[in-house]
């Protein structure tokens, strides 16, 4: 086992250590940070991407529904044109009303969206249809589009409010055009119901979920057909809606995410004015029905992470357990280890260092007082009468009284580097470094006196309290010294104190080539 080097000069080394448990704590945090962020990102891109792709398919369904109005009501205004050019350059008379009747039936049945064809006089009277019979009744004068005419010169088409057929009760959507006289007088007003099925049907033939909405409304926010079909929202207004108040004013055709202010769902909705006619198509998917594929695939993904995170937490859980106790036990080793060095360097009665250390000071003081040419010296301490102490009050007494001297000697050993030693039964070192012979003969003095001043009662020394012996001896080494010369000539001044009638401090002079007593403490 190596054994610790008394050095205190030397500062122990301090290898930082790698925080292994912070470390592992950050990156478990760190993994599962990055792992969360990941599956946000992935998260927020697909969902994008998904809006994205409900935006185009919006954009092209509501492009075609226009194209459809607009075909719709185009084929039937063409219709329109020709036969009011017919009835203002003809008239209606007797000889014109049955190829007129004629005609208007043959158009109806060639035109699917055509529900009839009807010429009204100036007072609403019905003049021509495209049926056989014409309807008995009040006429139409009280109907929109009649009053619009009547009161409107524009010979442009009017396409009016859905009604309902008064020929059939079905559900129409009136277009019209004023008819004038040669001098430009109202004469009557001619109308193609459209009917609003051929739109239903059209707007059955695309796949829409449950949720999804799809209207012809009229640029006044009038609505005029909607899948589904809901008979008492036909001809309500859609004014106050979101896609009239805000979107149109801004832009013919575009996208937004809406909340329905009819039912309250979230509809990402698609529409689109029509160029030539007063018309505007919607088509609508709910928010719900566009996210679900992606909100199936972030239930997986969220599901998959999570596991993971478990699993990156269960192991940093472990990892760092295993950390933590792995520092515990080494902190227990290292407590071991420091104890194990003390019992075998230090000596178990009095606490003072042992020969074993004290040896190893002696080479490492040598070399430096050699080094920085600084002297080292050596107190050898040596209890008066102590086998009379022994034999007066017992051994454990005596161990007692050679713990008492040990106190007194660490407590007069105040540098750092000074150390204190147990050399032998009753017999004390103190290795002094750097201190010259004047200092280390003051600190015998202050031993001897410390011991006195214990009081320890020893009734077989003349001074009837215990005293100690001290031999004093420095230099300063050369690098190539003899420690066995060092501790005996530090032997040979105690032996002169002890020689001088003891309880004194002795220093050894070598001058004279023989050990001699120069100086004393007393
Ligand atoms: P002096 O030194 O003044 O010449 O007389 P002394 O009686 O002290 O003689 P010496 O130094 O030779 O004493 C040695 C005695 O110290 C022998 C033994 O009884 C005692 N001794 C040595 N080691 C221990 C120890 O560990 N415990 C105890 N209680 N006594 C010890
Ligand atoms: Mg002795
Ligand atoms: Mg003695």
């Amino acid at each position: 086992m190596p054994i610790p080097i008394h050095d205190p000069q030397q500062t122990p080394g301090t290898l930082k250590r790698l925080p292994l448990r912070k470390a592992a704590v950050l990156f478990t945090v760190a993994v599962c940070l990055c792992l969360c962020g990941l599956l946000y990102l992935q998260l927020e891109q697909s969902r994008r991407q998904d809006l994205t792709v409900a935006q185009m398919a919006s954009s092209n369904l509501t492009r075609a529904m226009a194209q459809q109005a607009e075909d719709t009501f185009l084929a039937a205004d063409l219709v329109m044109n020709s036969l009011v050019d017919w009835i203002q350059e003809d008239g209606y008379g007797a000889g014109q009303k049955t190829r007129l009747q004629k005609t208007f039936a043959r158009r109806v049945q060639q035109l699917d969206q055509l529900h009839g064809m009807f010429f009204f006089d100036r007072d609403g009277q019905w003049v021509i249809t495209s049926f056989p019979d014409l309807p008995r009744g009040n006429g139409v004068a009280d109907r929109e589009y009649f009053k619009f005419h009547q009161q409107n010169v524009s010979t442009l088409a009017h396409i009016g409010p859905a009604i309902r057929s008064r020929e059939n009760g079905e559900w129409i959507i009136p277009i019209s055009r004023r008819v004038n006289d040669h001098a430009g007088n109202f004469q009557g007003v001619l109308l193609a119901g459209i009917k609003m099925s051929y739109f239903d049907q059209f707007f059955k033939s695309f796949s829409l979920d449950d949720n999804g909405i799809m209207f012809l409304g009229l640029t006044d926010g009038t609505l005029l057909a909607r899948r589904p079909f809901d008979e008492s929202l036909i001809g309500s207004s859609l004014a106050k809606g979101e896609i009239y108040q805000t979107l149109l004013p801004n832009a013919a055709a575009g996208t937004a995410m809406l909340d329905s202010f009819v039912d309250g769902v979230t509809r990402l909705y698609g529409y689109r004015q029509l160029a030539s006619y007063p018309l505007v198509v919607s088509a609508a998917t709910s928010r719900d029905t566009i996210l679900k594929g992606w909100n199936d695939r972030a239930f997986q993904s969220s599901v998959i992470v999570a596991l993971l995170i478990l699993g990156v937490g269960l192991f940093g859980w472990v990892f760092i357990h295993q950390v933590r106790d792995g520092e515990r036990i080494e902190k227990n080793l290292r407590k071991a280890q420091l104890a194990l060095e003390q019992i075998a360097t230090h000596d178990s009665l009095t606490g003072l260092a042992n020969r074993r250390l004290f040896e190893r000071s002696l080479e490492i003081e040598f070399a430096r007082g050699a080094r920085q040419v600084s002297p080292v010296s050596l107190i050898m301490l040596d209890i008066d009468f102590f086998k009379r102490y022994n034999d007066a009050y017992g051994h454990v007494a005596g161990d007692q009284c050679l713990a008492q001297v040990a106190q007194v000697l660490k407590a007069c050993c105040q540098r750092k580097s000074d150390l204190a030693v147990r050399y032998g039964g009753e017999e004390f070192a103190v290795l002094l470094p750097d201190t010259d012979i004047n200092g280390a003969l003051a600190i015998a003095g202050q031993i001897r006196r410390s011991v006195i001043d214990k009081h320890i009662i020893h009734s077989g020394s003349p001074t009837e309290y215990l005293t100690v012996s001290l031999g004093c001896y420095s230099f300063i080494p050369s690098g190539n010294d003899d420690p066995e010369v060092f501790i005996k000539r530090a032997d040979a001044a105690l032996y002169q104190a002890k020689n001088a009638g003891r309880n004194r401090a002795a220093v050894l002079s070598l001058d004279s080539g023989l050990a001699e007593l120069m100086r004393s403490d007393r």
